[in-house]
């Protein structure tokens, strides 16, 4: 990579970022990955500043730019914050508008109604920004609140900026009514198949598709099951014109934020070297959820509660777990319907353990607690918490989908030899097979030797953002070095 220039500069665009906001998996992305590539560029990352951001804690003091910025009928005023984070420049798009509200997004149940406008001014002043920087060689958007960036560079002659777009979740694409083309003040020719309409409304997904220089996705399994019509969403025909320029990189995990060797929230840190001292771990989260029995194989389930994540597949196996030797840690947040489920069946059975909510904190225990995570998911463009797992010595237990296919290897075919990380797998679309695979877990923890033997191979790989950072690098460059 010696070529590479690092005075490249990168600007990363997402609407979250960890620590500052994060609903998932994008916000430990969207911090991650760029740490990694900052190694080889000149890169910063760029987010809105949410109202619950706490800029005294994150020392987010300096005011970078001020100025105006209009969207169709109406002007918006904006301020660009800026702070450093672990050696990274962050700064922070504050605009009335996107910024005061109570979450991210909006609640569980549907989105904020100003969405369009909210994520269109962040696009627009990421872009006024870039433009007033004039250096910027390269924006790196993410999903589709940041996707709206390509178009309103690709509309502005006086920016040569390149766009990559990487797609984190297809199905989240940012659809709304026609009329907001009109109120982000975007020429009525975008309403238009190949660009961002999309049965009769518009979709800002299909902006960042269409409009970027190149896609990428999350994986490459993912990146070829959203070109079919099971997994894309209604736009796997689009994303079929478009494939020539869309590649699939697996993500990683930022060992800084995710690694028992230095994981603050842990009673006991440890690694290979130390695994035994694991246990310590698990006997106190039992303590603290006042669980008594801790010879039982520990289960973990940890994420929204909606069906991708294969809530359903579960609900239907912790029926029949009530009467097995294990116990069962839940945590998650999602749609109402679901809690109602679990919260009866946890109500029923003594080994299901479950807290509602976002908890970081508790998340983190819980990983260095469990012997084996739970993933049923029905689609998983990446996933991070079977590799957040695995580099904590829990086996997954995962739905041959997406990114797990990429990154949960079989366990029956488990070979030392080779650096990849091993698991339980099954077809989601068999009956029982997430039940059988539980079974063959705990027969797997009967057996100490192996179960040691599995957990240490797996704590031993790599699963940092080396080898993908490379990946995009090469991208970056393929973008960037016509124009040295
Ligand atoms: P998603 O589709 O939600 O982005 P990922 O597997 O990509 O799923 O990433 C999930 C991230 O969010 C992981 O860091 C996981 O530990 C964390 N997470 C998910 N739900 C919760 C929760 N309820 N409390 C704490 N952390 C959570």
């Amino acid at each position: 990579m010696k070529q590479i220039k690092k005075n490249f500069k990168v600007l990363f665009v997402s609407s979250e970022v960890y620590p500052f906001a994060k609903s998932g998996g994008l916000a430990d992305v969207s911090f991650g990955l760029p740490k990694a590539m900052s190694k080889l560029f000149d890169i910063s990352i760029i987010m809105p500043l949410y109202s619950f951001i706490d800029k005294k804690q994150f020392a987010i003091e300096h005011v970078e730019s001020s100025f105006k910025i209009v969207l169709g009928a109406k002007s918006y005023s904006v301020k660009i914050w800026s702070a450093m984070y672990e050696g990274m420049k962050c700064y922070f798009v504050e605009s009335p508008l996107l910024s005061n509200k109570k979450n991210l997004y909006g609640t569980p149940q549907s989105g904020y109604k100003d969405n369009d406008i909210r994520f269109g001014l962040f696009c627009k002043a990421v872009v006024a920004f870039a433009k007033e920087c004039k250096d910027y060689d390269l924006l790196h958007l993410n999903d589709w609140q940041s996707a709206l960036c390509a178009t309103f560079i690709q509309e502005d002659e006086a920016i040569e900026t390149k766009t990559l777009f990487t797609i984190h979740n297809l199905a989240y694409q940012g659809i709304f009514e026609k009329e907001s083309l009109e109120k982000l003040g975007l020429d009525a020719n975008y309403f238009h198949m190949d660009a961002l309409e999309f049965y009769g409304k518009i979709n800002f997904m299909k902006a960042g598709i269409a409009h970027a220089n190149m896609l990428t996705t999350v994986s490459p399994n993912y990146a070829n099951e959203i070109l079919t019509d099971a997994f894309g969403c209604g736009l796997d025909g689009f994303l079929n014109k478009h494939k020539n320029r869309l590649t699939g990189i697996l993500n990683g995990v930022d060992s800084s934020h995710f690694s028992p060797k230095t994981d603050k929230a842990l009673v006991q840190k440890y690694s290979v070297k130390t695994y035994d001292k694991k246990v310590k771990n698990k006997k106190a989260y039992l303590k603290e959820r006042g669980i008594k029995d801790d010879t039982l194989p520990l289960f973990i389930f940890i994420g929204r509660f909606t069906s991708q994540k294969g809530v359903d597949l579960l609900i239907e196996a912790l029926k029949e777990l009530g009467d097995l030797n294990l116990h069962i840690a839940i945590i998650g947040d999602g749609e109402a319907i679901y809690h109602k489920q679990i919260k009866a069946l946890a109500a029923k059975n003594k080994n299901i353990d479950i807290e509602f909510g976002y908890d970081e904190l508790l998340s983190h225990k819980m990983y260095a607690a469990a012997d084996f995570l739970l993933m049923p998911s029905l689609f998983e463009p990446c996933g991070l918490n079977q590799l957040i797992s695995m580099s904590y010595g829990v086996i997954p237990i995962v739905s041959r989908v997406g990114g797990l296919r990429d990154s949960v290897y079989d366990i029956e075919k488990y070979d030392k030899e080779l650096a990849c990380g091993y698991g339980f797998s099954f077809d989601k679309n068999k009956p029982n097979t997430l039940l059988e695979s539980i079974k063959k877990a705990l027969a797997l923890y009967e057996d100490k030797e192996r179960f040691k033997e599995i957990n240490l191979h797996n704590m031993g790989c790599n699963f940092s953002w080396s080898a993908s950072a490379k990946e995009y690098a090469t991208l970056y460059k393929s973008l960037l070095e016509p124009r040295a």
